[in-house]
């Protein structure tokens, strides 16, 4: 019999019954805005970004509309304008250079290695191009932190960080987005936290969080927000900074707090089941596991491999195969962008030259997202198909 898989690989987890019953009281309240607040109330919105600058140990945190939002932000708020050049990850999602684009600075692609992680030797030959670098953990990975931060302080590079797939991650134990200047998060919903849309930026700089809640929509009311900076801050960047509004309202804040404080015992179900389909692909012949190094936390929300040399139609064949049997899997060397994939060369606002070390990597990543609704039966089904199929198609080519 040909085992099939019938689960949905975009089906989340509800919202907690707390979130339902928080996000009901706001509406009830009709106070949805952030800073629509009674004498002395803090608000949804200000108690989420104390409880997650507390969870990652930063000094501020400021709930914004998307993480896409936070980025654009991030780099308005490090004085980046536009014709700048900004290095960023060659793979990333779409949003990462997008948000580059939106201030009409230029985003400089540096490589992959085989551990899906920024190529740290490209970045260190490129890092005279520019003073800032949007770096995004894609999926997950993180890089040598360390040595990245050396070759970024040398270079004189403010780091970004782009943790939409890192939140509960860590490096050699320091919280994901602690490291850069700025970290970036998002909470929409195929994140670790679900809010449909939303997302945190946090820092340590007093200066750089007094622009961002400025460029977030604060008006003169920022003194009401969650985590603030001292008042003379505020007076000396208050003319000079456009309101570009972006806030996080109540509704979403309510939703959010209940999962912040399960964020631990969910990044925890995410690595059960990502071990279990790690476990079960390993050893499949032609088949290239991602090496974890011993410094990463990682949070298990999706899993990659690769099919490292394949050919474009050997490849589209384990897709088909794994596909007729229920398994979604995504392809980030596809001639053209589809779905949430894309790759460097998709972005054609952007200049780029191919980058045969790269475009060798990227052809052969194969993606598969793991959400929590999965149980661990189900990823051990899921890794016997991929195992099954990958391993059928390697042994016709
Ligand atoms: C989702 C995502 C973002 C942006 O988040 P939004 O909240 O959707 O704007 C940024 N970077 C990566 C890698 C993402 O996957």
């Amino acid at each position: 019999m040909t085992e099939v898989f019938s689960g949905n690989f975009t089906q989340q987890e509800p919202i907690p019954d707390e979130g339902i019953k928080a996000a009901l009281e706001v509406m009830q309240s009709g106070r949805l805005h952030r800073y629509n607040l009674q004498q002395d109330e803090v608000g949804e919105t200000g108690l989420l970004e104390q409880e997650f600058a507390a969870y990652v140990g930063a000094k501020y945190a400021l709930a914004v509309a998307s993480g896409g939002y936070a980025l654009a932000t991030a780099l308005r708020a490090v004085g980046v304008k536009p014709g700048d050049k900004v290095l960023t990850n060659a793979f990333t999602l779409a949003p990462v250079p997008g948000s580059i684009a939106s201030i009409g600075a230029v985003p400089v692609f540096v490589g992959v290695t085989e551990d899906l992680t920024i190529d740290l030797d490209d970045l260190a030959a490129r890092a005279g191009q520019s003073k800032v670098l949007m770096l995004s953990h894609m999926r997950g990975h993180l890089a040598d932190m360390d040595r990245l931060m050396e070759i970024a302080d040398e270079a004189g590079l403010i780091v970004i960080e782009d943790c939409a797939h890192t939140m509960g991650a860590a490096w050699n134990g320091r919280a994901s987005g602690r490291d850069g200047l700025i970290g970036c998060y998002s909470t929409q919903t195929y994140k670790h936290m679900n809010s449909g849309e939303g997302g945190f930026f946090v820092t340590d700089d007093d200066e750089v969080m007094a622009r961002a809640i400025i460029l977030s929509g604060s008006y003169m009311l920022y003194g009401r927000n969650g985590t603030v900076p001292p008042p003379e801050v505020f007076e000396r960047v208050k003319y000079e900074t456009p309101n570009v509004s972006g806030r996080m309202d109540h509704l979403r804040a309510a939703i959010l707090r209940p999962q912040l404080r399960k964020l631990d015992s969910q990044c925890a179900a995410w690595n059960a089941r990502y071990e279990v389909v790690e476990d079960g692909l390993r050893g499949t012949p032609g088949l290239t596991a991602i090496n974890r190094p011993e410094a990463e936390t990682y949070v298990g929300s999706s899993i990659q491999f690769l099919l490292l040399d394949w050919s474009n139609e050997a490849i589209d064949e384990v897709l088909q195969r794994c596909k007729s049997r229920g398994v979604e899997l995504k392809w980030f060397g596809g001639a053209e962008p589809s779905g949430f994939t894309s790759r460097y060369d998709s972005w054609r606002y952007a200049p780029s030259e191919r980058m045969p070390k790269s475009d060798r990597i990227l052809k052969g990543i194969i993606d598969m997202r793991l959400p929590l609704t999965f149980s661990l039966d189900d990823c051990a089904l899921i890794a016997r198909i991929i195992r099954a199929e990958v391993g059928a198609v390697f042994q016709a080519t």
